[in-house]
């Protein structure tokens, strides 16, 4: 590894000019008060919180346990009762044991042009050749690709053969039948996991190619494998079958299509997203994934498995877009692969994963690298009889301090090396010093402040007295630190409109107090002791003010709110307290009201299409950018519970929330019977998270590559920090990371995540999460190990960041253009040689198009007039938050067959593809994304399922808005019901169960998720996607 990069350029080893609440961040040497900013004088040393014990020399040199055996010394506290051991490593983890690539013939269209279109391509393509051809991909493409999103691309890149106007292709995929079908391709059954939002779209800038369309089945190419069903019956021959219904398609390109009918190309025989996830499971389910290997790609997120840490952070915490880099920035730039991280640091663990360990190094606080403020980690290299340690990050050789000395073994490893969690793990915490506190001060716990907006909407559909009943029970069940019996956070209520009140519950109050502030422009808190308090202190009269805050405003005609200073009173509030803290904000319309932060109408669709369309994107600035700075500086986390009948410029109203890991939730024409339970779902699961405080996470890495730019719920002062608020279970926070220098083959690639926060019980700690993956000069080692799910998830938050600087053409055509550099970069150096009409896909990458597809045709990137303005800004703002399970989960919805469903089967139901074609007159079928659930019935589903589901002779008695399923007492509507329930329990967010009928008039709500289809608003189908990128692929290879 080159240490000249990191001399030229120390990558983390400086504090960062400009940086704001954490001087020096929390890279800085320990010895420096970490919040040189908040200006308070240092307090004396306080005793470390009960449980802490200073730590002591380790133990006297004995032998290593063995993983299986190992047993942390005293010091080392655990944050569960989890036995102190390492589960066996698994007997074999699993082996990548897929072809390297699946292999699809394109067919050869049947119309004249077009095929002539293709021979010439196929001549210019052959084997001797393309490889030489394909020395220097087109300018165009790669100029554009390489600086995503930055400048629009040149209009050139538009293919010249498309007629201009034509806003999808959707001609019917032509095919020819497949010779013998490739095994990665398995036909038979269906099964997938996925989400998608919205179903619509543009996909490219400019109409689909007229020329050849589909795809054939491959002939045997390395992915030939036995065990694929035969479809020798189904397709006679080669190029067989009339075409049909293409002239017309195009216009313009009629000519081109007219020619012999050809035979629809099977969809079965197209990359399935439900066969890929099916397959991993199969081959992966329920194994143990150890994570001694470095680069070692783990299973799907969809998956069920179980992780053991032996020295990288498990794929919970962090997943890639591949597992191993490219050694030289010149291969990246040639792949167009990005190179990125989603790291979710408070991702939940299943009940049999070991919670992380706590370390506590008493006031010393954690070993960290002298040069670049690396912490100790499997990473470091103990030498000089374990006097001094190499830093993996920047090389640098450091002493041991005394405490921390410890005699090496004969392997020149630690003798405590599996007593001690920060030598053999890659998850762990410390505990943080008062050098990592505010004002050199332990934190006070957080605090919960709810506040209600009692104006009449809100008063009139009963939602305000429905937040003050739950309240009652939900207070009860705030997260609490492990082993306490109580939380430890604490209360606060406001009820507003156009004012504020403010209410003192303090215990010893027989009643309430309420105390009003009508100054919106100067907002203050007007009382401090009694406003933030223990809930089971303060139960008796918080359930007094519970009861009276709906009579109280019974006969309320206010309809004007304030928002701003409502945040505003919060973050006044948490100063106050010096606490960090969440705001629940209920709120139901724009606020209008003479204040800061009033807003008004800007919403216009005949912006839609134009390049001023990013500005519904955009939030207005002022007033709200200065707040999530405020907020940010307190740990103010605010979550924002919206109840719109109209118009609210989320793009505004969720800009505080979209930069302090909060959430924004929306239930539009809100009716207590329909959403009241959706909406209780939802504040439950939120109020019950677990979650972190006052956060700044940074990320460093070895010499040779850098973490550039960051994507997430979050906030940033300088290039380095990353600041939340509060970041829970559910945020993923994407990092992407560019060369430096070149990589080496042999050390490889590291990254440590280290993440300062409170908990929820107000202790500071810093939990840190290490992975190394491997280099390799060759792009197939990358291509090989590239993760889909990470990759859309990159691709979903890159493009949503840049609809808000650019128009959503360009970005559209930097997807499909990426896209098929991405591909066609693998068939020019990875795949064997092969003819051009072929679509060669790498394994790894096979269903990416699919995903691809989908992310154009949400509503965010779908220009269409019939889209609320509101929900693509909040679509887009929710993603930006998103870990990989919910980028994957939206984006391929998961559609369940229940009609035909083993009641008596513990097994899950298995998910068909998303696509009109998987859906039958007879059937019912459930869908979901995570955002959203239907229940699907077909037109001639039978009487006897909708009698057991229902309790209804037939479809035609079944009234509208129903929202759950009648609990009857039958083996069907048992199973169905825990499906569902079992769905709502699992995903971060409740969905509200919609009940559609085929043909009725919601279907089409239904519709859009069928995403392999056309989009409603516009995009292409899989197919005609995956018939164009094969085309841009051509093209770029030629
Ligand atoms: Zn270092």
């Amino acid at each position: 590894m080159s240490q000249q990069g990191y001399v030229a350029a120390p990558p983390y080893s400086q504090a960062q000019p400009g940086m704001g609440a954490y001087q020096g961040g929390f890279g800085s040497g320990p010895t420096q008060p970490l919040y040189g900013h908040y200006g308070g004088p240092p307090q004396a040393f306080s005793a470390p919180p009960a449980g802490m014990m200073k730590s002591s020399v380790a133990p006297a040199a004995s032998m290593p346990l063995s993983p299986g055996s190992s047993q942390y010394n005293p010091n080392v506290q655990q944050n569960g009762s989890h036995p102190q051991s390492y589960p066996a490593p698994p007997a074999v983890s699993a082996p990548y044991g897929q072809p390297p690539h699946s292999l699809y013939n394109s067919m050869a269209s049947p119309g004249p042009p077009p095929t002539q279109q293709l021979t010439n391509q196929m001549s210019s393509m052959n084997l001797g050749s393309h490889v030489q051809g394909l020395q220097s991909p087109p300018p165009p493409a790669s100029s554009v690709v390489q600086q995503p999103f930055q400048t629009p691309p040149p209009s050139t890149m538009a293919p010249p053969q498309m007629p201009p106007g034509l806003q999808s292709p959707h001609m019917s995929p032509l095919m020819s039948p497949p010779q013998s079908p490739p095994a990665s391709m398995p036909m038979a059954s269906q099964s997938m996991a996925g989400t998608s939002m919205a179903g619509m779209g543009r996909p490219f800038p400019g109409p689909p190619p007229p020329g050849p369309g589909g795809f054939q089945q491959p002939g045997l190419g390395s992915a030939g494998q036995p065990g694929y069903p035969q479809q020798a019956g189904q397709f006679g021959g080669y190029m067989a079958g009339p075409q049909q219904n293409m002239p017309g398609a195009f216009p313009g390109a009629q000519s081109a299509m007219a020619g012999p009918p050809q035979k629809k190309l099977d969809p079965d025989s197209i990359p399935s997203i439900t066969h890929v996830i099916e397959d991993d499971q199969v081959k992966q389910g329920g194994q143990v994934f150890t994570t001694n290997i470095r680069g070692q790609v783990p299973p799907l997120v969809t998956t069920d498995f179980t992780v053991t840490d032996q020295g990288n952070a498990s794929p919970r915490f962090i997943r890639c877009t591949t597992y191993s880099l490219p050694c030289t920035a010149d291969l990246a730039k040639q792949c167009q692969v990005p190179l990125a991280a989603i790291i979710k640091p408070f991702a939940s663990l299943p009940k049999n994963e070991t919670p992380l360990y706590v370390v506590n190094h008493g006031d010393t606080g954690p070993v960290r690298c002298n040069r670049c403020k690396a912490y100790m980690c499997p990473y470091m290299q103990f030498i000089d009889g374990g006097r001094r340690y190499q830093c993996g990050f920047c090389n640098c050789v450091n002493e041991v301090p005394v405490f921390y000395f410890q005699h090496l073994d004969h392997m020149g490893r630690r003798v405590d090396f599996y007593e001690r969690p920060e030598l053999s793990l890659g998850s762990y915490e410390f505990v943080a010093t008062l050098d990592y506190c505010k004002n050199n001060k332990p934190p006070n716990p957080p605090a919960y402040i709810f506040m209600i907006d009692v104006s009449y909407n809100n008063i009139k559909s009963g939602l305000v007295k429905l937040i003050c009943d739950e309240l009652k029970t939900l207070l009860e069940k705030l997260p609490r630190e492990e082993g306490m019996e109580t939380s430890a956070i604490k209360v606060g209520f406001v009820t507003y409109n156009k004012v504020l009140h403010f209410y003192n519950v303090k215990s010893a109050l027989a009643q309430p107090q309420m105390m009003v502030v009508s100054d919106t422009a100067e907002m203050f808190v007007p009382l401090l002791d009694g406003f933030l308090v223990n809930y089971q202190d303060s139960r008796a009269v918080i359930y007094n003010l519970l009861d009276q805050i709906p009579d109280m405003f019974a006969d309320t005609a206010e309809s004007e709110t304030v928002f701003a200073p409502v945040i505003q009173a919060g973050v006044e509030a948490f100063k106050a307290a010096e606490c960090s803290g969440k705001l629940f904000i209920f709120q139901s319309s724009m606020p209008t009201a003479e204040a800061p932060g009033k807003l008004k109408n800007r919403d216009d669709k005949k912006l839609v299409n134009t390049d001023k369309e990013k500005t519904l994107f955009q939030p207005q600035k002022g007033v709200y950018e200065q707040l999530s700075k405020d907020c940010v500086a307190s740990g103010c986390c605010v979550d924002l519970f919206l109840f719109p009948s109209q118009y609210t410029d989320i793009a505004t109203m969720a800009d505080v929330p979209s930069h302090t890991g909060g959430s924004v939730y929306k239930y539009s024409n809100f009716q207590i019977e329909t959403d009241g339970e959706h909406f209780l779902r939802d504040l439950r699961k939120d109020v019950q998270k677990s979650i972190g405080f006052d956060a700044i996470m940074r990320v460093r890495t070895s010499t040779g590559f850098r973490a550039t730019d960051f994507f997430g719920g979050i906030y940033m002062n300088n290039t380095t920090d990353v600041e939340m608020a509060a970041v829970d279970c559910d945020n993923g926070v994407t990092v992407e990371f560019k060369h430096d220098d070149t990589l080496s083959e042999e050390s490889g690639a590291l990254m440590q995540c280290a993440l300062l926060y409170t908990t929820i019980g107000g202790q500071r700690r810093l939990r840190i999460h290490n992975l190394s993956l491997n280099c390799s000069s060759q792009l197939s080692e990358l291509y090989k190990s590239c993760e889909t799910d990470s990759l859309i998830n990159f691709f979903a938050k890159s493009a949503y960041r840049a609809i808000l600087n650019q128009p959503l053409k360009n970005v559209r055509e930097i997807l499909v253009n990426q896209t098929a550099h991405m591909l066609a970069c693998y068939r020019k150096n990875c795949a064997s040689p092969s003819a051009a009409s072929q679509l060669i896909l790498p394994d790894a990458m096979k269903v990416f198009p699919v995903y691809m597809n989908s992310l154009m045709k949400t509503a965010p990137l779908v220009g269409s007039t019939e889209l609320s303005t509101d929900d693509r800004a909040h679509q887009r703002l929710s993603v930006m938050a998103m870990g990989v399970e919910d980028t994957q989960l939206l984006l391929y919805p998961r559609l369940i067959p229940l009609h035909n469903i083993d009641v008596n089967s513990e097994k899950p139901a298995t998910p068909v593809r998303c696509s009109e074609e998987r859906l039958t007159d007879s059937g019912i079928f459930l869908l979901e994304n995570g955002q959203s659930m239907f229940l699907w019935l077909g037109q001639a589903s039978s009487p006897d399922l909708i009698q057991s589901l229902f309790n209804l002779p037939s479809l035609a008695h079944l009234q509208g808005h129903m929202c759950a399923l009648p609990e009857l007492d039958n083996p069907l509507s048992r199973k169905v019901r825990s499906i569902i329930s079992g769905l709502l329990e699992k995903r971060s967010n409740s969905m509200k169960l919609q009940i559609v009928r085929q043909k009725d008039k919601p279907e089409m709500l239904f519709r859009q998720f069928l995403v392999e289809d056309k989009g409603l608003h516009g995009g292409a189908s899989y197919m005609d996607f995956l018939c164009y990128v094969h085309r841009e692929i051509r093209q770029l290879l030629t």
